[in-house]
């Protein structure tokens, strides 16, 4: 008799079937399968970079691969963050003489934002790295250790690599030494040799460098802080802007510049920047024009070297404005910034006036010139109380018919210890300047006798012109 069996098991009924997929799972499977299938056709990545790529096939656990793709993805978030910078930067300096670097927020350093494969280990942060570099083993003085077959010599190449490897953190600071220091990496000799050979020449070359700069700074007494003082000038409106430079003289730098206004005064038109230079080299020689000087005495014992330049430029401002009060034709002081003395030019359209010497004059020039050159130094002398000290035909410039006082910071008051001998270098000068001897010989030829001898012993009071000059 057929009996319909129910298939029964002492745990009651069969498990039921598990229920049939659905078709679009079915169907995704496939496509994925064939998706990968498709994907094995193509080569296979090579290169170290493709040990980061995060892969389905490799056997790394899925932790350090979703590590890799952060620490990837960081690292393009850093680099788009650093161009949005470099353009920030940019658009901050704009024109600007004077620049800000905004380097020091950089998320990668330069030297690591490299697209080379090898840089995309290095960026990897290896502070976390388990690895820690053992205490280079140190060989007995024997040369060796161990016994039998397990001897190692101090020439064994991977005791030499790390010793080696240990050795760069010798190098001077600031030479990247990567990751190196932090992995057992062993480093052969002929690699650290040319290694630290490179980082030596690189030292050089940055040491010859920066004394090429110091010196060109000192030759154009302009350094950084200089720089920055006359960069304040422009942005605070004073100068409208600095052209160029007029002259380089041993002690001071002039420069010719368009003036803007101070303080709602208009400044002139056109204005030199008189910049005492910060080498303390020539200044040394003329100390005993201001450490004998009254007006500075006690501050000039107190300041040290570089500050003492600063009294210079304040000494050539109290002179002038002294010479200009007595109405003496000078440069009006128009600003004192520390050793900068900003003065309004003698000259125009960007040409100054020439020096007694260079100026072509004619006779009745010349005669006027001389008669001028006297007056001033009586003046100097009676109203200002003045020596200048430093008198001759390049101190003095010929600017529409009038002889014009200049380079002043040397001028000494007649109670100076030196004052008398100073006047009389300064007669001596005048009494030299080659065209005004002509000038003399003309006059000897034509009324048989010298106007004015000038002996050596002769230290008079300035000279007086002739009644028939
Ligand atoms: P130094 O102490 O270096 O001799 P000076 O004051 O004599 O400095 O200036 C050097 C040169 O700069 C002068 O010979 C002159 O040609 C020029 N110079 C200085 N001051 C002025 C000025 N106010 N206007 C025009 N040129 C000037
Ligand atoms: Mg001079």
């Amino acid at each position: 008799m057929a009996q319909s069996v129910v298939l029964k098991g002492p745990w009651g009924p069969a498990a039921p079937e598990p229920p049939s997929c659905s078709l679009t799972e079915v169907m995704s499977e496939q496509l994925a399968t064939q998706l990968e299938e498709e994907n094995q056709d193509y080569p296979p990545l090579t290169g170290p970079s493709a040990d980061l790529l995060p892969s389905s096939s490799s056997s790394s656990s899925e932790t350090t691969s979703d590590l890799m793709l952060a620490q990837m993805l960081q690292m393009q978030f850093d680099r788009e963050f650093d161009d949005q910078l470099l353009r920030e930067e940019k658009k901050f300096n704009g024109g600007s003489k004077v620049s800000i670097s905004f380097e020091n927020y950089r998320m990668v350093h330069p030297y690591a934002d490299s697209d080379s494969s090898e840089d995309e280990v290095d960026w990897q942060d290896t502070r976390d790295d388990p690895y820690r570099a053992e205490k280079p083993q140190t060989t007995p003085r024997r040369g060796f250790t161990g016994k039998g077959k397990n001897i190692t010599t101090k020439h064994d190449p991977v005791a030499c690599g790390r010793k080696n490897t240990a050795r760069m953190d010798n190098f001077a600071p600031g030479v990247q030494v990567g990751d190196g220091m932090g992995m057992d990496l062993k480093l052969s000799n002929q690699v650290f040799n040319a290694l630290k050979q490179h980082c030596n020449s690189e030292q050089k070359r940055s040491a010859r460098l920066h004394e090429k700069k110091e010196h060109s700074t000192s030759e154009q007494a302009v350094d950084p802080r200089t720089r920055l003082l006359m960069y304040k000038m422009v942005s605070a409106g004073v100068l409208e802007n600095i052209n160029g430079c007029i002259s380089t003289g041993k002690e001071s730098v002039v420069f010719h510049a368009n003036g803007g206004s101070l303080e709602a005064r208009p400044v002139p038109g056109e204005v030199v920047l008189k910049v005492y230079k910060t080498t303390l080299n020539e200044f040394k020689n003329r100390d005993r024009y201001i450490k004998d000087d009254y007006r500075f005495i006690d501050r000039f014992s107190k300041l040290n070297p570089r500050k003492v330049i600063r009294l210079w430029a304040e000494k050539e401002m109290h002179n002038l404005a002294r010479m200009g009060s007595a109405g003496i034709p000078c440069p009006a002081v128009v600003l004192l910034k520390k050793h900068i003395l900003v003065m309004s030019f003698i000259g125009s359209g960007l040409v100054p006036a020439p020096k007694l010497k260079d100026a072509a004059l004619d006779r009745a020039d010349l005669e006027e010139a001389f008669r001028q050159v006297l007056h001033v130094m009586q003046q100097l002398y009676q109203e200002c109380n003045l020596v200048h000290a430093d008198l001759s035909e390049y101190n003095m410039l010929w600017h529409e018919g009038k002889v014009w006082l200049i380079d002043v910071s040397q001028s000494v008051e007649p109670t100076h210890p030196h004052a008398l001998e100073f006047l009389f270098r300064d007669c001596r000068n005048v009494s030299t300047i080659e065209a005004f001897e002509k000038r003399n010989e003309d006059h000897v030829q034509r009324r048989g006798k010298k106007c004015f001898p000038a002996s050596c012993e002769d230290v008079g009071p300035p000279l007086q012109p002739d009644s028939d000059d």
